[in-house]
């Protein structure tokens, strides 16, 4: 149709695009990627001569609190914004002395790899493209790596959303095998049929906080989470799980599934993974292992041992934006059956039908292995790390977290005025400052708390370091989550000296105070 008037042609000046408009633009575009990578090499080689938090000053909010733009300022203003107002003040998760909720650093590579996957921007639901092989490869490596050869796999956000997606299956497949078609049916019971038997599952009371919200979100209701009491160590008594098995079977219910925790959060125990996988046979439950950061602990010799029986898993869940180093977002989800795992989420849609040639062959792959369709391209960064550096390297850096907590841990023992309060079998350690009181009784439970908390907060507020808090037997605890391949062995000697003296600090306003 011919152009009109009041129509008239696209061209140079009213064509839009989010492309530089013109040659010079690009060169400016192109001098401002430059600098913003400048900008955070920089930043990332000086982090040891840096708080690892700073509040964002007053001043700074109001940029936050502003309507949403209605014309813009340009690329390079936008940056700069980003540069005096973002950059100075994250959480500090990329800093050496930063050891708080197994958050991971992110490493430069994975960084820049980051950018590569987001220039390409390839749509990672499935189809024909090279990005979709390396994922497909990636998962191949680490289900060897961990001996799950053969398994099937996704990428997901984080441990959360793997460990979902691997109970998501476990209930299709085992209530499948009893003659419930959970996909179809539900686990509600419509009027006039017999009620089907309400499934549940199994875990100790370790574990992670992500069974609750999957028990929820799966429709299941909190109540089928049947928590585990846990040894003085922390792992599961499963002994007791074949007696509570038999007594949910004989009151009507269906155990679909037993989860054994490879590193908890908390004190980073590990369940007697082989008794589980067993007990799993014998009963013919779906054993699911969350290795949120624990299952890494496999790629070194030095602490393998203590994941044993987790290569015996139906499906395992890890994360590698935990000890992996990786940028968030990036977690895995290994399912042994492959035919369970398409099985449990396939679809077809007509707009995505497949064709046996040509860019749409192989179809939707990674739509119909879990519930996103569209997906980003996690698992370059993970190729392009682990091409570069090896996978021995990875496990290295796994074993030299382990040897710094063992270093902290001895330093901890040692002092008079520290005192751990959970074994640490891996790389978390749970511990408080507890002064030394003379000619009276010691402080009192409440007391060692505040005092605690408080001194966890100066040495947050300050900048200096960030373990985080967790609750151990009732009691305040300072947790360091080491996953943290920027730290020296002189940064946890420095955390030591840091706590005791906040610690005296603290007491001795405490005990000032009228
Ligand atoms: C962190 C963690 C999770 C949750 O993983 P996200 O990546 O934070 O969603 C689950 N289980 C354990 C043991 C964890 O440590």
């Amino acid at each position: 149709m011919a152009a009109t008037p009041s129509n008239p042609p696209r061209d140079a000046t009213t064509r839009v695009t989010f492309d530089p408009d013109t040659d010079t633009d690009w060169a400016a575009l192109r001098t401002l990627g430059h600098r913003m990578l400048d900008d955070l090499i920089d930043a990332q080689q000086a982090l040891p001569h840096t708080p690892v938090w700073r509040p964002l000053p007053p001043a700074k909010r109001p940029l936050f609190q502003k309507d949403g733009p209605e014309h813009g300022v340009g690329a390079a203003a936008a940056y700069e914004l980003f540069r005096t107002h973002i950059l100075p003040y994250g959480l500090g998760n990329w800093h050496p002395r930063f050891f708080g909720w197994v958050q991971g650093n992110g490493t430069p590579l994975a960084m820049l790899a980051d950018m590569l996957a987001s220039g390409m921007n390839p749509h990672m639901g499935g189809f024909n493209h090279a990005p979709a092989m390396v994922e497909r490869q990636v998962i191949a490596w680490f289900a060897e790596w961990f001996g799950m050869e053969g398994a099937s796999g996704l990428f997901v956000t984080g441990g959360t959303m793997a460990n979902v997606h691997a109970l998501a299956c476990a209930r299709v497949t085992i209530a499948h095998l009893r003659g419930h078609d959970v996909r179809s049916e539900g686990v509600q019971s419509w009027p006039g049929e017999q009620a089907q038997a309400p499934l549940v599952f199994y875990g100790s009371r370790e574990t992670h906080g992500w069974a609750q919200k999957a028990a929820e979100w799966l429709g299941l209701g909190v109540r089928a989470f049947r928590q585990v009491p846990v040894r003085p160590d922390f792992t599961m008594q499963h002994e007791l799980l074949k007696d509570m098995i038999a007594a949910d079977r004989a009151a009507g219910l269906m155990p679909f599934c037993v989860i054994g925790t490879a590193g908890t959060v908390n004190t980073g125990a590990t369940d007697d993974l082989n008794a589980l996988a067993d007990l799993c046979a014998n009963e013919a439950l779906w054993f699911h292992v969350d290795g949120a950061f624990g299952a890494l602990a496999a790629l070194s010799p030095l602490v393998r041992e203590q994941v044993a029986g987790m290569e015996r898993a139906d499906s395992l869940a890890f994360d590698l934006h935990k000890w992996g180093s990786m940028p968030f977002e990036c977690a895995c989800v290994l399912v042994r059956d492959a035919a369970a795992h398409h099985a449990a989420f396939h679809n077809s849609a007509s707009y995505l039908t497949p064709s046996d040639r040509g860019p749409t062959a192989g179809g939707m792959y990674f739509n119909e292995r879990g519930l996103d369709l569209t997906r980003g391209f996690k698992a370059l960064k993970v190729w392009m790390q682990l091409q570069a550096d090896g996978v021995d390297k990875l496990g290295r850096i796994i074993a030299q977290n382990v040897h710094q907590v063992r270093a902290l841990v001895s330093q901890i023992d040692a002092h008079p005025e520290l005192e751990r309060l959970a074994p640490a079998p891996l790389n978390i350690v749970c511990f408080r400052y507890r002064p030394i009181i003379h000619g009276s009784a010691s402080l009192s439970s409440d007391r060692l708390d505040a005092l605690n908390r408080e001194l966890l907060s100066r040495l947050q507020e300050r900048g200096i370091a960030m373990p985080s808090s967790t609750i151990v037997d009732g009691q305040f605890a300072i947790r360091v989550a080491h996953v943290n391949h920027r730290s020296t062995i002189d940064d946890m000697t420095a955390l030591v000296g840091d706590i005791v003296e906040l610690g005296r600090e603290v007491h001795g306003a405490q005990t000032a105070a009228p």
